[in-house]
């Protein structure tokens, strides 16, 4: 299989290379060598990019809805045949296992774009009645160049996850990948346009933040949806802010799992394991913070750690590993810091705490208990598969513990009580959250953040209202009465 990209950009419906831009090696996380390279945008190549966009819009956005929306499904067809080739690249991209990149990434594109696809045909706007005969008219607008920005954790799912919903309204993408993981995005918009997008539509353009940074200043741009860090959303949103601009902000997050003593104990322990361990860890809903009910805490470790004797780490590529390295060498290096952060400053490590040694950026999964709210671990967020248990004793003690965070991404509570499942749900202050359960994210449901954790929501139909503006048309049915 080919993982170095035909060119760095993809540009105008075609593969576009300028090796004057800087170099991006792309390193696998498992053996640390390079197995592609390609350059960040110049200049040049940002212009030609929105230059493309600004035209391909005009013309997508005179389709119909439903013909954009056939466009959309039939891309959605492409990714899920595709779906082992985009999948080990995926893994090279990343170093995620095979085993979930084969049912999380391309998978969950192929849903966002038959999703959106079959949304496009029925966006439309209102008829408003009024006094007289007279009435308004809404139209559903799309907001024009739309710029996608990503993090390297999902580097396909978060290239369609922005890209459907903007492209179903009749907006043309800008879309830069992290830099970490180059590779996956060009992938989308190369179905996209196979699909019958028509050329610009989808444009991919590689570069660190600085190439960001100068597509959201770009006047052309008439929104931003940025999946990353909440330092950088902070910079992206007083960009966008300087030019008015629409914005979408997927965050950090420092989440909650509550787990009351009446839980399931195994679909406790599973949900924690899916919320700090599944992708290494390196997942911006993951409930860090687990906090247990004194009467179910030693079970529950004791669980957790039996449990995590089925780890198997190794090639991600091979599809009997289940737990990967980490993205790269700098990541692994942040969160050893922060498990050396977690013992000195008195949390009781009670499995794992090492880096591998070996070529991969591997670290075992960690867990720690007797963790309090002030500890670093407890507050920051790490990013990487150590998970913090905090005691507690009460419902509504829980609940301020797990509120008390300027993030608010997600949050789940584990109870068999119904009433008090609901109680919490409605009490956290969280914008994606769970009931016996953590970290899915089908397309029919709204994802995204409260507090620091992001503005506004990816996926469901609520997409559209943050990829599309509603215009008023009044219309006069009697004469203009005027002054003079
Ligand atoms: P990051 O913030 O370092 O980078 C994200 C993207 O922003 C990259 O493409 C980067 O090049 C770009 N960027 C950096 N500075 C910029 C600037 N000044 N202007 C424009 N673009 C700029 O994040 P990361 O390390 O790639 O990803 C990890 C972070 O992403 C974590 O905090 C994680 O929680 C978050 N995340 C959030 C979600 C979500 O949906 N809420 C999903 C995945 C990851």
């Amino acid at each position: 299989m080919q993982i170095q990209p035909k060119a760095s950009h993809f540009i105008d419906g075609e593969y576009v290379e300028d090796t004057t831009g800087e170099a991006i090696e792309v390193i696998y996380p498992f053996t640390g060598e390079v197995v592609a390279k390609v350059h960040a945008a110049t200049p040049a190549i940002i212009d030609r990019a929105l230059t493309a966009a600004a035209r391909a819009q005009k013309e997508w956005a005179s389709w119909t809805g439903t013909e954009r929306g056939r466009v959309l499904r039939r891309a959605a067809d492409i990714m899920r045949e595709r779906n082992h080739d985009l999948s080990v690249l995926e893994t090279y991209d990343t170093g995620k296992p095979y085993q979930e990149t084969s049912v999380a990434d391309a998978t969950s594109g192929a849903d966002a774009l038959e999703y959106f696809g079959g949304l496009a045909g029925s966006l439309t706007g209102e008829h408003i009645p009024l006094a007289g005969g007279d009435f308004v008219y809404t139209r559903r607008e799309p907001l024009g160049v739309c710029l996608g920005i990503g993090a390297w954790n999902y580097p396909t799912q978060i290239a369609s996850w922005k890209g459907a919903p903007a492209l179903a309204c009749g907006n043309a993408m800008v879309f830069k990948p992290s830099e970490t993981t180059p590779l996956c995005a060009l992938k989308v918009a190369e179905i996209l346009h196979e699909a019958g997008a028509p050329a610009g539509t989808y444009n991919v353009v590689q570069g660190m933040g600085a190439v960001g940074a100068a597509l959201i200043n770009d006047p052309r741009v008439a929104k931003v949806s940025l999946t990353g860090s909440v330092p950088t959303g902070q910079k992206v949103y007083a960009a966008a802010a300087a030019g008015v601009r629409h914005v979408t902000m997927e965050l950090g997050g420092k989440s909650p799992i509550v787990i009351f003593d009446d839980a399931d104990l195994e679909n406790a322990v599973s949900g924690a394991i899916l919320g700090n361990f599944y992708s290494t860890g390196q997942v911006c809903s993951n409930g860090t913070r687990v906090f247990v009910q004194k009467g179910i805490k030693d079970a529950f470790l004791a669980r957790m750690t039996e449990r995590l004797k089925g780890v198997v780490m190794g090639d991600p590529q091979d599809p009997a590993v289940n737990f990967g390295p980490m993205v790269s060498a700098n990541q692994r290096d942040i969160v050893m810091g922060f498990v050396k952060k977690g013992v000195a400053e008195g949390a009781r490590l009670v499995t794992g705490g090492h880096a591998i040694d070996g070529p991969g950026f591997f670290i075992e999964p960690t867990v720690f208990a007797d963790v309090t709210d002030d500890m670093t671990i407890a507050t920051d967020e790490i990013f990487g598969p150590v998970l913090s248990v905090l005691d507690f004793d009460t419902e509504e003690e829980a609940l301020a513990r797990a509120n008390d965070t300027p993030f608010g991404l997600a949050a789940s509570v584990f109870t068999k009580d119904l009433t008090r499942a609901h109680r919490m749900a409605a009490g956290f202050e969280a914008g994606t959250c769970y009931i016996n359960t953590h970290n899915l994210a089908p397309v029919e449901a709204p994802f995204g953040g409260s507090k620091l954790s992001g503005v506004g929501r990816e996926n469901s139909k609520l997409a559209i209202e943050h990829y599309s503006e509603m215009k008023g048309v009044y219309v006069a049915m009697t004469d203009v009465e005027a002054p003079f």
